[in-house]
């Protein structure tokens, strides 16, 4: 076993028993394939002087957006004729965006549902001591077995880079925010493996920085809130243990470690077009050894904080946890904060006394829905009773309109209750006439559409006003229904045209009627 390749890396933080090589390093060639990348040997190195091995255009304008991006799309690049003359191009503004491959780099790739890193790539003088130009490092993908650089490059910079001198330097807030994320998923889902979990980790996904959003760890279960507090202190015990994490390396297909001492779960499966090279584990001291070809901080008090989000449901199908730590803990603790603060002032109670307020809040709120649903059942009994009157009576002939315009009562189940009530005083036999009532509901100033029922004892009755109302108002009516009921929604104003149509059908109705 041994610990470096030569060259060896600056010196780091990095213990240098981290990373641990199960077979002959002699034969390595000097262009590091991915797996063997120096940010891979030693997490903590920052830059690193090295020499450009191939340059090319990309095919792509712009790097892959990253998971938790979508809802910020950069401006779109102004289009480019690809294969043009130069003459008449348009310029994008950005330059090109070109793929850069370097002999060794601390940029990480994507890969194990780590995203990528970023970072700057320096070019040097030939005597390699002096920046001469720098270009922004936008994205870094994995190809097969190389690490490919997406790098900005203006209009009018050539692409004779290679063999050249250069300084690559990782964004090292984004790597280590992401790096955090990785190395606790590895330590949650160590914990969640064994007793009093047992629970295996299905899959897991972290947004890239600088997103806030939650990490995950996709369980066959949801934790209890109990059990993702004993979870999150079991993490945070090892993390104060300052527990030790290493790597090895071994050629692919002959994996060492197998010895069955400990379980290796799914979650690190080798890509399938990783072929012809080396298998990493990391190793967490005392707690679990798993397949990974991530960025792993060399021990767990690099993490610092771990923080398991209560869940809020319970559930025996696949789950997600959640969980936040390292800087992006304490940037989601910190808008937490805010947001309890904000919360407290919106129902205007101090932040400690923010459950109990809501608590007595909701208590209230169900009241009042109670009480108002009482109020309008009595209200509909009322109006409905207006309706008896007014059908039975003379003029009415057994058809009547309700308009409404109350915005307290704009729903179906009060316009339902009106129609109930009407059409139960006439009972199924023993009145002469077949009763139908139309009601609308129609607020002024209200955004919402109006609302209209039909209903009848009188199947086909019902069905041919539906049919003469939907069409004369043309294409306005949504809805539908059968068996003496129609419920639809109208679009559209609804003003006097709309209540003389219906006044006309009414009169047209009582008239066919014979008393
Ligand atoms: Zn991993």
């Amino acid at each position: 076993m041994t610990y470096t390749l030569d060259p060896p890396l600056p010196a780091s933080a990095t213990p240098k028993d981290y990373t641990r090589f199960h077979f002959d390093t002699s034969q390595v060639p000097p262009k590091r394939i991915v797996g063997l990348l120096a940010c891979q040997r030693d997490p903590l190195l920052r830059s690193l002087r090295t020499t450009v091995h191939a340059v090319r255009e990309a095919q792509i304008r712009a790097p892959p957006i990253p998971k938790g991006k979508a809802g910020i799309k950069k401006k779109p690049a102004a289009p480019v004729v690809v294969n043009g003359d130069g003459l008449g191009e348009k310029k994008e503004e950005k330059g090109k965006l070109w793929e850069v491959e370097l002999v060794d780099t601390v940029i990480f790739p994507e890969g194990g549902g780590q995203p990528f890193d970023t970072g700057l790539i320096h070019l040097l003088d030939p005597n390699g001591d002096k920046r001469i130009s720098t270009f922004v490092v936008e994205g870094c993908l994995r190809k097969q077995l190389d690490s490919v650089h997406l790098v900005r490059v203006p209009d009018g910079v050539t692409g004779d880079w290679e063999g050249k001198e250069v300084e690559v330097e990782v964004d090292w807030d984004r790597r280590m925010d992401q790096m955090s994320i990785h190395s606790s998923q590895h330590l949650l889902s160590a914990v969640l493996d064994v007793a009093p979990f047992n629970l295996n980790t299905l899959s897991w996904s972290m947004h890239a920085y600088p997103s806030l959003e939650t990490p995950y760890v996709e369980l066959s279960r949801a934790l209890t809130q109990a059990e993702a507090i004993a979870a999150e202190k079991r993490c945070m015990d090892l993390i104060a243990e300052a527990k030790k994490v290493w790597i090895d390396v071994s050629i692919q297909g002959g994996e060492i470690g197998h010895s069955g001492e400990m379980d290796e779960r799914n979650v690190g499966v080798i890509p399938k077009d990783y072929n012809g090279g080396v298998i990493r584990h990391v190793n967490i001291q005392d707690t679990d050894r798993n397949a990974c070809c991530g960025t792993q901080y060399p021990s767990l008090s690099y993490l610092g904080l771990i923080h398991v989000i209560p869940p809020t449901t319970t559930s025996t199908s696949a789950t997600k946890l959640y969980f936040t730590a390292g800087p992006r803990a304490v940037r989601y603790l910190q808008a937490a904060s805010r947001t309890l603060t904000t919360a407290a002032q919106v129902v205007g109670s101090g932040r400690a006394d923010l459950v109990e307020k809501l608590e007595r809040t909701e208590v209230q709120r169900k009241e009042a829905v109670d009480a108002t649903r009482s109020l309008k059942g009595e209200v509909a009994k009322f109006v409905g009773e207006m309706a008896v009157r007014e059908g039975k009576g003379s003029e009415g002939k057994g058809i009547v309109w309700i308009k409404r315009e109350e915005k307290s009562t704009h729903d179906f189940e009060f316009l339902g209750g009106i129609s109930t009530i009407y059409l139960q005083s006439f009972g199924p036999e023993g009145d002469k006439v077949k009763p139908l009532i139309i009601t609308t509901s129609s607020p002024p100033m209200s955004v919402t559409p109006t609302l209209l029922m039909i209903q009848s004892t009188d199947q086909d009755l019902a069905k041919e006003v539906n049919e003469r109302l939907k069409k004369a108002l043309e294409g306005r009516v949504k809805g539908g229904g059968a068996k003496g009921r129609y419920m639809s929604k109208v679009e559209g104003k609804w003003g006097k045209a709309e209540n003389i149509l219906i006044e006309e059908l009414v009169k047209e109705l009582r008239g066919k009627v014979e008393v």
